[in-house]
């Protein structure tokens, strides 16, 4: 492939699509974005630790980090039942959210070449060209489709028959403002990374960037549940209308009798996690699972970030490997020398890195799920993406 002239075509317009497309676009490659929602997508105020591959591009751009972000100097670890200290330690992170990294991808890329309401239902390829079909009966073609289709991945599905799996527990999220909780619960958890250990089970809370143009900073939890399959989790994971849904159950879609689980459990958690939980206007949950892949390449069909290898969230750097996935393939692809071996080369070492980082991610599920050790600092427990050993092999 030569940089210019082959056609690129991305399905999936989140994290690592805009990653992957604004990249190819820079080395000069031709591409379109086609994205399932009808709309801007929204995180619903989702929290992310920042890691260098997360914001490169958007640094690279001179977006100031200070503008994406908000400090943080210290990690608490608390048992959550009883408020007591189990250590701190200082640390440097910063916190951004899903809707600020996206919303300055999206900005960057524009909505030129990005094509809302493109849900993919179907595709073929042979020696040449990748065959596309939407759910709204339309169809496009292209040399090379980049499949950014996260963590349910249609085109690992109808490639691989991947789904991902259940990892046990689900995770109920919240954000809240300003004034929504008492000052003191907001100092508690300002300027840090707490983690609230429960025995069977843990939240987690940080602030996070208000958004653009607002000053004032907001505070998101996440608070992990051991559920069932089963029965349990149809019932937790079933809306208003009676529809099981297999991902998220939002807050205006949540039966009345999940919510006040939500509730009733929260009174038996320490003061600042009860009220940041019972005050949390807008309460979520999502189901937690992973899956990984043998292969990210298949002739003209390339996967990458979730929809290669969707990893459990607990070591906050999901987006980070979406787009180094992101990146580093487009720059394979816009190099377009020997691209056979170079994308060999390429998937060998994103594999590795999604392997190590899957399975650093589930043993520190595993501990955070049954009450296991959990040492402050551990630094196996260290977030981040693991060090890969051929990092030259691009
Ligand atoms: P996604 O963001 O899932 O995007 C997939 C896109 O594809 C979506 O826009 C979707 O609408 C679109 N799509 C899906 N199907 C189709 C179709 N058929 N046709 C067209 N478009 C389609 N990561 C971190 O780095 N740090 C964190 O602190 C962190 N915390 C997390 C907490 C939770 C609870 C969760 C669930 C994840 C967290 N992550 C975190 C992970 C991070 O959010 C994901 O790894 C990242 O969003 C993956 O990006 P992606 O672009 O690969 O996929």
């Amino acid at each position: 492939m030569s940089g210019t002239n082959e056609r690129v075509a991305v399905v999936g317009g989140s994290i690592a699509g805009l990653t992957a497309a604004l990249n190819l676009r820079d080395a000069g490659v031709e591409v379109d974005i086609y994205e399932r929602s009808p709309q801007p997508l929204s995180g619903y105020g989702t929290g992310i630790v920042v890691q260098p591959e997360l914001v490169r591009y958007l640094v690279e751009q001179g977006i100031e980090l200070e503008s994406l972000s908000v400090p943080s100097t210290s990690m608490a670890y608390v048992d959550a039942r009883t408020g007591n200290s189990l250590g701190t330690i200082p640390s440097a992170h910063r916190f951004t959210s899903y809707n600020t990294v996206y919303g300055q991808l999206l900005k960057l890329f524009s909505m030129d070449r990005y094509h809302n309401n493109k849900c993919l239902v179907g595709l073929d390829q042979d020696s040449d060209v990748v065959r596309m079909r939407f759910s709204d009966g339309t169809r496009a073609e292209a040399d090379w489709l980049i499949a950014a289709d996260g963590g349910a991945s249609v085109v690992r599905k109808r490639l691989l028959g991947i789904e991902p799996q259940y990892a046990g527990y689900v995770t109920w999220r919240g954000l809240l403002q300003p004034g929504e909780v008492a000052d003191e619960i907001w100092d508690y958890f300002d300027g840090k990374f707490t983690y609230g250990l429960l025995d069977d089970g843990h939240l987690i809370a940080y602030p996070i960037p208000g958004g653009e143009g607002k000053e004032a900073s907001l505070l998101n939890f996440q608070w992990y549940w051991n559920v069932q399959e089963g029965p349990e989790l149809d019932e937790l994971m079933t809306d208003i209308r009676g529809t099981r849904l297999s991902r998220s159950v939002h807050n205006k879609s949540l039966i009345q009798h999940n919510l006040s689980q939500l509730h009733d459990r929260a009174q038996e958690l320490a003061g600042p996690f009860r009220d940041l939980v019972l005050n949390a206007p807008s309460p979520f949950v999502t189901v937690v699972a992973d899956a990984t892949v043998d292969q990210m390449v298949h002739g003209r069909v390339v996967l990458i970030g979730d929809a290669a290898v969707t990893p459990r969230p607990h070591a906050a750097a999901g987006g980070a490997k979406a787009c180094d996935d992101a990146r580093t393939l487009a720059e394979v692809l816009g190099r377009g020398d020997d691209l056979s071996g170079s994308l060999q080369r390429w998937e060998s070492r994103q594999l590795q890195q999604a392997r190590a980082y899957v399975r650093k991610a589930q043993e520190m599920g595993s501990r955070l799920q049954s009450g296991g050790l959990f040492e402050p600092g551990d630094p196996n427990f260290a977030f981040g993406l693991p060090q890969v050993s051929h990092q030259s092999a691009l």
